[in-house]
């Protein structure tokens, strides 16, 4: 990789600014300032790193405008969705930071024989590694609590977005100490070096390829590893759902951010009796969802970040059709990094779109006759991020999402829960997580300190 990194609009292809890249060899370096930053900040406790770290979310939020034209110029989201990444992260930053120092308190126990205080203590230096979906939330989400709990944080975000994150990291370094927080840019080489410097943790977001080899890599010191993968999440559509607000969940949660989103709907399971009806409102539905660039406020759908997720998506949908899916909606006018929301169906799930992650704009709609056969099918596959049921006997459809073998299962909504609650994968999609108290406390080392009664 050059000395500079060019970041690339991907609507335009025009460069939107550049970073210089990290060297390798100086990552240990960074690595090392950290370390030694690490000694005064986790000297405080975690409520006092709260209140430093507070008045950042103000400083994001004043610049919610100027940060999410930035957003959406790297990154292509529609314009406001840009801008609302940027001031969701910074006006919910103070409580953020206060629900992780709250979570990080020491607690006290005892029985007949002991007393014990479990203290949450820093593990020292963190490096987050992220991905450009969400450039500045993914940062945002592991870069708070790994701090609040006393570590340093080496952050290297994705390639594809490197200017946002840069902008994130400057807000947060104007009110946090030296060498608190640092970045270091590049792509696969510096995350690779970054894993094997001298960190105590890896907080990673990002694909289950790229976890996996971070996962051998941090086995050699038994490094603290949280990993947030990929998904193929399944909605299923019971006999008795809401079609209307069915096919509305599925055009916004198929389509949203044009399908880059780890918890989209990457697999529909529809019953057979309502599946056509319900096809032919999402068709419908479709007109709600103009493509284009982000920054015209018509646009509903952006562009793929890059030529090689267009590919990635383009052959998918090519094979599915070579291999007899039927194009209901879209599949054609394709161009640039642009591509048309699409709406396959009659789809059987040996076909490459139905078993690999997409991360594209495209609903692939298959038919069930019972819901054991929907439960089955939704369940066969490695991931397990997310997973949505629809269903108008409320009871029965929690009955069946109980059956659905994901971290986040919504009923009649998407996936994410009430604040609080965990952002959590199953089998392949998640190896720890965060949000949530336990979560929040993934990013310290319980120690127990006892004495006798
Ligand atoms: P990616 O795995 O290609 O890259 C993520 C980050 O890892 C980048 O910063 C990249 O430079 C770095 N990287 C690449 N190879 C590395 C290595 N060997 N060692 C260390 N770092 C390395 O993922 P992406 O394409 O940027 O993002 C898309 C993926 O992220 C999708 O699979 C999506 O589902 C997933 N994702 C998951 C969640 C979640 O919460 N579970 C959220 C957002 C995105």
């Amino acid at each position: 990789m050059s000395a500079t990194l060019t970041s690339l609009n991907p609507s335009t292809g025009e460069p939107v600014g550049e970073v210089p890249v990290t060297p390798s060899d100086r990552i240990a370096e960074v690595v090392a300032r950290a370390r030694a930053a690490q000694i005064e900040w986790g000297a405080l406790t975690a409520a006092q790193r709260a209140e430093v770290l507070a008045p950042a979310g103000e400083k994001l939020v004043a610049r919610a405008d100027e940060l999410g034209e930035l957003l959406t110029r790297e990154m292509g989201k529609p314009l406001r969705e840009g801008i609302g990444e940027v001031r969701g992260c910074g006006a919910s930053l103070a409580a953020t930071a206060k629900e992780v120092a709250d979570a990080l308190a020491p607690e006290t126990l005892e029985d007949d024989h002991t007393f014990s205080t479990v203290h949450h203590d820093p593990f020292g230096v963190c490096a987050v590694i992220t991905p450009w979906n969400f450039p500045l939330a993914m940062p945002h989400w592991m870069v708070v609590p790994a701090l609040i709990a006393g570590n340093t944080v080496v952050l290297k975000p994705s390639e594809e977005t490197p200017l946002i994150a840069q902008a994130y990291a400057d807000v947060l370094s104007e009110v946090l100490p030296a060498n608190v927080l640092q970045i270091v840019h590049g792509a696969d080489d510096q995350g690779k070096a970054l894993v094997a410097a001298d960190v105590d943790m890896i907080a990673f977001t990002g694909s289950r390829a790229t976890g996996q080899a971070i996962l051998g890599s941090a086995a050699a010191g038994l490094k603290r590893v949280i990993l947030e993968l990929g998904g193929k999440d399944p909605l299923v559509v019971l006999d008795d759902a809401d079609i209307e607000k069915a096919a509305k969940f599925a055009v916004m949660n198929s389509f949203r951010n044009a399908g880059q989103v780890c918890v989209s709907t990457e697999r529909i399971f529809v019953d057979e009796s309502i599946a056509s009806q319900f096809e032919d409102r999402m068709v419908e539905m479709l007109e709600t969802m103009p493509v284009g660039d982000g920054m015209d406020e018509a646009s509903r759908v952006g562009p793929m970040i890059n030529a090689t997720q267009r590919d990635h998506v383009l052959r998918q949908i090519d094979d599915a059709v070579a291999s007899g899916a039927r194009v209901v909606a879209g599949g054609k006018d394709h161009h640039d990094n642009f591509i048309h929301p699409t709406i396959l169906g009659d789809l059987n799930d040996d076909m490459g779109i139905m078993r690999d992650e997409t991360f594209g704009p495209v609903a692939c709609v298959a038919r069930f006759k019972d819901v054991d056969e929907a439960v089955a099918r939704a369940n066969d596959t490695p991931y397990g991020l997310g997973a949505v049921v629809f269903g108008g006997d409320e009871d029965r459809a929690l009955s069946v999402a109980r059956r659905l073998d994901a971290g986040m299962i919504g009923v009649n909504k998407g996936c994410g829960g009430a604040s609080g609650s965990p952002w959590v994968g199953a089998k392949q999609s998640g190896y720890g997580y965060h949000g949530s108290k336990a979560g929040h406390r993934q990013f310290a080392q319980a120690r127990v300190l006892s004495r006798a009664k």
